[in-house]
C-alpha cells in the first residue's frame, strides 16, 4: 500500500517537470526508488527510531540528467540542453576546470537553483587521489563550541572570544550565523512589510535567501579549508562520533551547535582521508572528557567546568584532554580490530600526546 502511493507520487512529479526526457526521468526515478527501498530496508531491520518515510519533495529545486539530453560545445563555456524543454543554449560562467576532463567521464548533470542563480553540476567519474608525503603525525580533534576543534596537541582551533589563551591564538569560532543574525532579522522584516502576491515581496524573500546562502558557503568553505589542513598534516586523524541530531535538541545550544558545521567538517575530513590516502576514524565520545589523560581516573565535570584537574596532578584545559582521550581511543580501536593497524602502528606518537 505505502510502495503503491510513493510510486504514484513520484510519476506525478516526473510528469510534471520532465515531461518526456528519458533520461531525466530515469535519473529521477533512480533517486525516488532509492528512498522507497531505504525505507524497506530500515523497516525489514527493524531499525529503532524513524524510519525514514519517503517524503513528497514539492519543493524541488534540481533537474538531473544522466548522459543524454545535454551537448557541450567545443570550447565547453557553454552547454545546451537538448530535450527540448525549453532551456536551449546556456553559457557558463565563473570559475570552473570542467575542460580538464573528457567528456565521456562525465556521468551526470544537474541544474540546481539557488537564491542567486541557476548552476550546473557537472558529475565527473575520475580517480580522486593525491600522494602526499606522509608525516608521521597523528591527532585528535574535539568539536566545542568555545573553539571550532582542539587538538591533542594543545591547539585550539578558532577560539572564541573570551577564551583564557593568548591574544594571537585567540580567534573566534566563526559563527557566521550569529555575525550576520541582526541584518537576516532586518532582511525577514521586510519581506511581512511587503504585500504577498506583489513582485516587491519576492524581491525581499530573494534578499533574504541570499543572505542565507552566503553564510552556508562561508561554512562550507571554512570547513574544507580546515579539514584540508589537519589531513595534509596527519597521517591518522580520531574525533567523536557527535550525534549532533540529539545535542540541537539542547535549545540553549541548538543555534550554535548547528552554526558550528561539525557535520560537514566531518564528512570533509572523511573525504580528504581518502583523497590523500590516510585515516580518518569516528570514535564514540563517552567519557572522554570525563577522564584523566594521564592515570585514567574519572574526574566528573559540568559543561562549564573549563579546566581538568586531576589527583595526580594533571591540569589541562577540558577540551586539550578530551582531544587526548580521543586519540587513544582511536589508536586502542585500531589496534583491538587491527584495521588499519600496520599503517598506523609504525608512526611515531603525537608530539606531547600525554601533555605532562
Ligand atoms: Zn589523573
Amino acid at each position: 500500500m505505502i510502495c503503491r502511493r510513493s510510486r504514484l507520487l513520484v510519476v506525478i512529479r516526473l510528469a510534471h517537470f520532465l515531461g518526456d526526457n528519458a533520461s531525466a526521468v530515469q535519473a529521477a526515478a533512480e533517486r525516488a526508488w532509492f528512498a522507497i527501498s531505504r525505507f524497506y530496508d530500515n523497516c525489514k531491520k527493524n531499525k529503532p527510531g524513524k524510519k525514514g518515510y519517503p517524503r513528497f519533495q514539492h519543493d524541488n529545486r534540481s533537474v538531473e540528467y544522466k548522459t543524454s539530453g545535454w551537448s557541450l560545445h567545443p570550447t565547453k563555456r557553454r552547454v545546451t540542453f537538448t530535450d527540448k524543454k525549453g532551456i536551449g543554449e546556456l553559457k557558463l560562467m565563473g570559475k570552473w576546470d570542467i575542460h580538464t576532463y573528457p567528456v565521456k567521464s562525465i556521468k551526470r548533470v544537474r541544474i540546481v537553483r539557488r537564491a542567486d542563480g541557476f548552476y550546473i553540476q557537472f558529475c565527473v567519474d575520475v580517480e580522486c587521489r593525491e600522494d602526499i608525503a606522509s608525516t608521521g603525525q597523528e591527532i585528535g580533534l574535539d568539536f566545542g563550541l568555545e573553539y571550532f576543534y582542539t587538538d591533542s596537541n594543545g591547539h585550539h582551533e578558532k577560539a572564541a572570544f573570551g577564551g583564557k589563551l593568548p591574544p594571537k591564538t585567540c580567534r573566534p569560532n566563526p559563527r557566521f550565523l550569529r555575525k550576520a543574525e541582526k541584518q537576516i532579522k532586518h532582511a525577514q522584516r521586510r519581506i511581512y512589510k511587503k504585500q504577498k502576491g506583489k513582485n516587491g515581496r519576492n524581491k525581499a524573500r530573494n534578499r533574504y535567501a541570499r543572505k542565507h546562502l552566503k553564510i552556508s558557503r562561508q561554512r562550507t568553505e571554512h570547513s574544507l579549508l580546515k579539514a584540508r589542513h589537519v589531513m595534509q598534516s596527519n597521517d591518522l586523524c580520531v574525533y567523536e562520533n557527535l550525534q549532533v541530531k540529539n545535542m540541537v535538541r539542547n535549545h540553549h545550544l541548538a543555534k550554535s551547535i548547528n552554526d558550528a558545521g561539525w557535520r560537514q567538517f566531518r564528512s570533509y575530513l572523511e573525504y580528504f582521508a581518502q583523497k590523500y590516502g590516510k585515516m580518518a576514524l569516528a570514535v564514540e565520545p563517552h567519557y572522554t572528557s570525563q577522564q584523566c589523560p594521564q592515570c585514567g581516573i574519572m574526574v566528573k565535570k559540568s559543561l562549564s567546568t573549563r579546566t581538568h584537574t586531576c589527583k595526580c596532578g594533571c591540569v589541562l584545559q577540558r577540551d586539550y584532554a578530551a582531544a587526548i582521550n580521543i586519540l587513544r581511543k582511536g589508536k586502542e580501536k585500531i589496534a583491538t580490530s587491527g584495521q588499519g593497524g600496520s599503517k598506523v602502528s609504525s608512526k611515531k606518537k603525537s608530539r606531547n600526546a600525554l601533555g605532562s
